[in-house]
């Protein structure tokens, strides 16, 4: 299974895609087909995701089946500047509003799962 993260740069980069034929950029990276016009295999190309955006939401899970992932933890929906939606988890000790900027994304902790293992943080300048 290839990442949905690439960790050889820094700050880590979300391995994203765009769409040749129509333009949309999605995430993960998957090459079975485009969302909005079906286009699919050679049409799609992967691209790096900065992992900056706005918050849209934000939930407090208290109850958790993974003991990997002990509550109370903030769960945060963002849209990324490059258009995706995305679901992390907030940093420690940091609790985003609604509307705030954040990013780029970090991993402390990778694991199997890692898209519990994204983690939202308060938004840093960044030139890359
Ligand atoms: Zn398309």
């Amino acid at each position: 299974m290839t990442s949905i993260v690439d960790l050889s740069v820094d700050p880590p980069k979300l391995r994203g895609g765009s769409c040749r034929e129509c333009g949309f950029v999605f995430f993960p990276f998957q090459a079975y087909g485009c969302e909005r016009c079906g286009a699919y295999g050679e049409s799609l190309r992967p691209i790096p995701l900065k992992g900056q955006g706005r918050v849209t939401a934000t939930t407090v899970v208290h109850r958790h089946a993974d003991p990997r992932r002990p509550p109370p933890f903030l769960v945060v929906q963002l849209v990324l500047d490059e258009g995706p939606s995305i679901r992390g988890i907030a940093a420690d000790d940091y609790t985003p509003e609604v509307g705030e900027r954040v990013g780029p994304i970090t991993l402390p902790d990778v694991t199997d799962d890692e898209l519990l293992a994204v983690r939202v943080a308060p938004e840093k300048e960044t030139t890359r």
